[in-house]
């Protein structure tokens, strides 16, 4: 069939200026829009034809390549090769800023909803979500967490087209392809998916065994997911491309994983840094000693310096956790607390009592002030 020439097509003359094209164009669209002419053949095809020669001679360098060769000057560059757009939604996509400004704007209401008229896109699968829980120090390494899901993938047997392997959808007879249908309600045109398709422009005689048309399947999987060194409570991971899959040709969605960590019976954690309390006795604090800690990767030996008041906190160096996303470890700090003791010996408190009778000779001099102060306050 030849074909016929773009401004002819478009009704205007070859001198048109783009705004002539343009509102040409438009008026055509208009009259020709699959949402008003359902089902009809020749609409559908008068519409494709007219977004052909919109889009050459709304090109400047198309049109001039047009106006010098001909048809022959640029077929080719169009979706669906030289033979212009082989359907309506290459049409939406390309010119979807056209449908969604003023041309269907006033046609339909207004609305910026234009770019996804027509058929339905091809879309991204849904995300899923998952849990994992880790013991308390499991994040001093990277870890690997195999979880079990189910989730919707396309189907093998038909790589997702719902039809019986071999065979094709046909398109839609109720909304001709254009995955919606107008209704009038009163004075205004109401815009639908399609009943028939649910918006997909196509139709399954011959539906594919596995899916039983559906194009997907439900599987039952196990993911590994990767957990980093040093990940903290509350946190998601995304996992790209691990939730459902899309429609053909769509990106699968993402798995979200969040992280749970279970609260360790002694050690609490801020970011990298973990949190120990630790008992000293009152001979330990006065006089220095070298303590064995428990760490999250074994123990250690901490130094309590002579003289160590309760409630120090004292600080072990990279025993904490690996810094997420950073280089390097946090610390742990551990709080010293002196116990008094609740019950002596008779050797002990002997010794006791005799320390006590040396104690007002050996002040220190931060008692000093602080006795000074107590007898100011007592006299007054
Ligand atoms: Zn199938
Ligand atoms: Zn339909």
């Amino acid at each position: 069939m030849a074909k016929r020439d773009y401004y002819e097509i478009l009704g205007v003359e070859k001198n048109a200026s783009p705004d002539e094209i343009k509102k040409a164009y438009h008026k055509l669209a208009l009259k020709y829009h699959p949402d008003r002419n359902q089902g009809d053949k020749e609409a559908e095809a008068k519409f494709k034809e007219a977004a052909e020669a919109y889009g050459v001679l709304s090109d400047e360098g198309k049109r001039r390549n047009y106006d010098q060769f001909g048809h022959a000057g640029v077929d080719g560059g169009f979706p669906g090769g030289g033979a212009g757009f082989t359907n309506v939604e290459d049409i939406f996509s390309a010119f979807g800023d056209i449908f969604g400004g003023s041309v269907f704007g006033d046609f339909f209401g207004g609305g910026s909803r234009g770019a996804s008229r027509g058929r339905r896109r091809a879309r991204k699968g849904a995300s899923l979500r998952c849990s994992v829980e880790l013991d308390f120090s499991d994040p001093i390494e990277p870890i690997e967490k195999t979880i079990e899901l189910r989730r919707g993938e396309l189907c093998e047997a038909c790589h997702g087209s719902g039809a019986k392997p071999g065979t094709k959808p046909s398109t839609c007879g109720t909304c001709g392809g254009a995955g919606a249908v107008m209704s009038s309600a009163g004075f205004f045109q109401m815009r639908s998916t399609c009943p028939q398709c649910g918006g997909t422009g196509e139709t399954i005689s011959d539906p594919c065994g596995t899916c039983r048309g559906a194009g997907r399947v439900v599987k039952a999987r196990e993911i590994k997911i990767k957990i980093p060194a040093g990940i903290e409570d509350g946190i998601t991971l995304r996992v790209a491309g691990e939730g459902e899959s899309g429609d053909p040709g769509a990106e699968a969605g993402d798995l979200l994983c969040d992280v749970r960590i279970r609260p360790h019976p002694v050690f609490k954690r801020a970011e990298a840094d973990v949190f120990l309390v630790v008992p000293i006795s009152f001979a330990q604090a006065a006089l220095g000693a070298s303590i064995e800690v428990p760490t999250l990767r074994g123990k250690a030996e901490l130094k309590v310096p002579r003289g160590t008041q309760s409630q120090t906190v004292l600080r072990l160096k990279g025993e904490g956790f690996p810094k997420l996303g950073g280089y390097g470890k946090g610390d742990q700090l551990v709080e010293v607390v002196v116990e008094v003791p609740r019950k002596l010996t008779k050797e002990q408190e002997k010794l006791l009592r005799q320390f006590a009778e040396t104690e007002d000779q050996n002040v220190t001099p931060e008692r000093q002030s602080f006795l000074d102060m107590m007898k100011k306050l007592l006299k007054r």
